[in-house]
């Protein structure tokens, strides 16, 4: 790629005649020298959609996805697992379509450590891994809390074994006992998504374990979306809802939750702790937001806004957008897009515009939904709520039950196939 002038590498980009591309000439000879390298850690709905999205626009570029599992759980649906609607098996997801259908080099490894100025990572087995840009969509990490021990009071809030260990402990419960869960105060990853928990399980107990009993335990002031729907819900099903009840401790073999709003004894007790960005994201300095938590990062990119050609999203990042995987998908685009016009000297796109769904079964047979749009406020350089945009199911139905693995289904295809 030597003798590539500028207007030449713009069109193997894929980007050429874009007016007003400025290609500096350090840039050029950068990139002329090898094909721009795009590393991706983390193949969530963020990692997994920017790597494929990055290739699909892109045949002039090279990407690596550095992933630690080789199959991915959906947290989404996951719920229906726990009342026997779905099984573990249709949640599950690998990345050889992402490998062999648009060329991403996929290696199964844990990323340990960045080198910024250098623009490398290392990864757990020593392998070193250099970089143009690099995006971070590690999810999220549990804070600590006193006396709990995940493998006896699971959170099932990454999917997987955990969600397996809950389903279980739910199946054994003696009928007549009592199902304890804790929400953590906002922001979390999926704000229906608790909820939607205390609903599922709610509707299972009440014809497979008859006399049992929910309690909710919420450390926020009141159920922080769709509180009509989800009101409702928790007064048909008889489930005890506990505002203002901050976790302090658990005893995880007693199975007792001691909170601000007193102690909670339960036959199973599920733990949602409270959240932070993944940890490559709080031990790399790129944490620089809500208390050093998230990542700060400019929406027309998602590049930091403390370390340069490194990108944040998804449930990491901090930009306010809600922490669910639909609208990571979204931010990936926009991100994947800005990418390729910076290796090409262009600027983002100047006006993104992001959206977020959520669906949420409220029994076995009916959900609810909720959606939003999000758009780039240029006074601010904030991604902001569309206030007309926003919508939601005026009541849980059979229709929506239905209509949320036409989404899911679509949102599962274009993150991964
Ligand atoms: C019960 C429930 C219901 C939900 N329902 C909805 C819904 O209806 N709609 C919606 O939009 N969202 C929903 N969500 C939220 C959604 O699942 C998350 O917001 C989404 O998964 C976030 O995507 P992510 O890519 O940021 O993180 P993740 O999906 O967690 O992916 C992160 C990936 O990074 C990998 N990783 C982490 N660290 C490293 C490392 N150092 N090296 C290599 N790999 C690494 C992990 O193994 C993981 O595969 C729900 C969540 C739950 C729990």
């Amino acid at each position: 790629m030597a003798n590539l002038n500028r207007r030449q590498f713009l069109q193997t980009l894929g980007l050429a005649s874009a007016a007003g591309a400025t290609l500096t000439f350090s840039q050029l000879s950068k990139a002329a020298n090898a094909r721009p390298h795009v590393v991706v850690v983390g193949g969530g709905f963020a990692g997994a959609t920017a790597a494929k999205y990055l290739r699909y626009w892109s045949n002039a570029i090279d990407v690596t996805l550095v992933e630690g599992n080789a199959t991915y759980y959906s947290p989404i649906l996951s719920n229906l697992v726990l009342n026997n609607q779905r099984n573990l098996g249709q949640l599950s997801f690998n990345y050889n379509t992402l490998a062999q259908k648009y060329g991403v080099k996929v290696i199964q490894e844990w990323a340990d450590s960045i080198n910024a100025p250098n623009q490398s990572i290392t990864l757990r087995n020593g392998a070193v891994l250099n970089y143009d840009r690099l995006i971070v969509a590690p999810g999220i990490q549990f804070m600590d809390v006193q006396g709990l021990d995940s493998n006896k009071i699971p959170h099932a809030w990454q999917a997987g074994a955990q969600t397996t260990l809950l389903q279980q402990q739910i199946a054994a419960m003696p009928a007549g006992g009592t199902f304890v869960m804790t929400i953590p105060a906002a922001p979390y990853r999926c704000p229906p998504g608790p909820y939607e928990r205390a609903c599922v399980v709610a509707d299972w107990l009440r014809t497979n374990k008859p006399g049992s009993k929910v309690v909710v335990l919420d450390a926020n002031p009141a159920i922080t979306v769709e509180p009509t729907i989800f009101g409702n819900a928790f007064a048909q099903y008889g489930v005890q809802y506990v505002p203002n009840a901050t976790l302090q401790s658990v005893d995880s073999d007693q199975k007792i939750a001691y909170t601000s709003a007193g102690e909670f004894k339960a036959s199973v007790l599920n733990v949602i702790p409270p959240q932070r960005a993944g940890d490559l994201v709080t031990k790399s300095g790129l944490a620089n937001v809500g208390g050093g938590r998230w990542a700060g990062v400019n929406p027309l990119s998602y590049e930091s806004t403390a370390v340069p050609n490194i990108h944040i999203l998804g449930d990491s990042q901090g930009t306010g957008q809600p922490k669910a995987g639909h609208i990571a998908n979204a931010e990936a685009k926009v991100c994947a897009d800005a990418i390729l016009r910076l290796l090409a000297g262009q600027q983002p796109y100047a006006a993104p515009v992001t959206n977020s769904a959520c669906y949420s079964p409220i029994s076995s047979d009916t959900a609810s939904w909720l959606t939003a749009v999000y758009a780039y406020d240029l006074a601010s350089g904030t991604m902001k709520l569309v206030p007309e945009s926003f919508g939601a199911a005026a009541a849980p139905s059979n229709k929506y039950y239905n209509r949320m693995f036409d989404w899911t289904t679509n949102l599962f295809n274009d993150t991964f196939a």
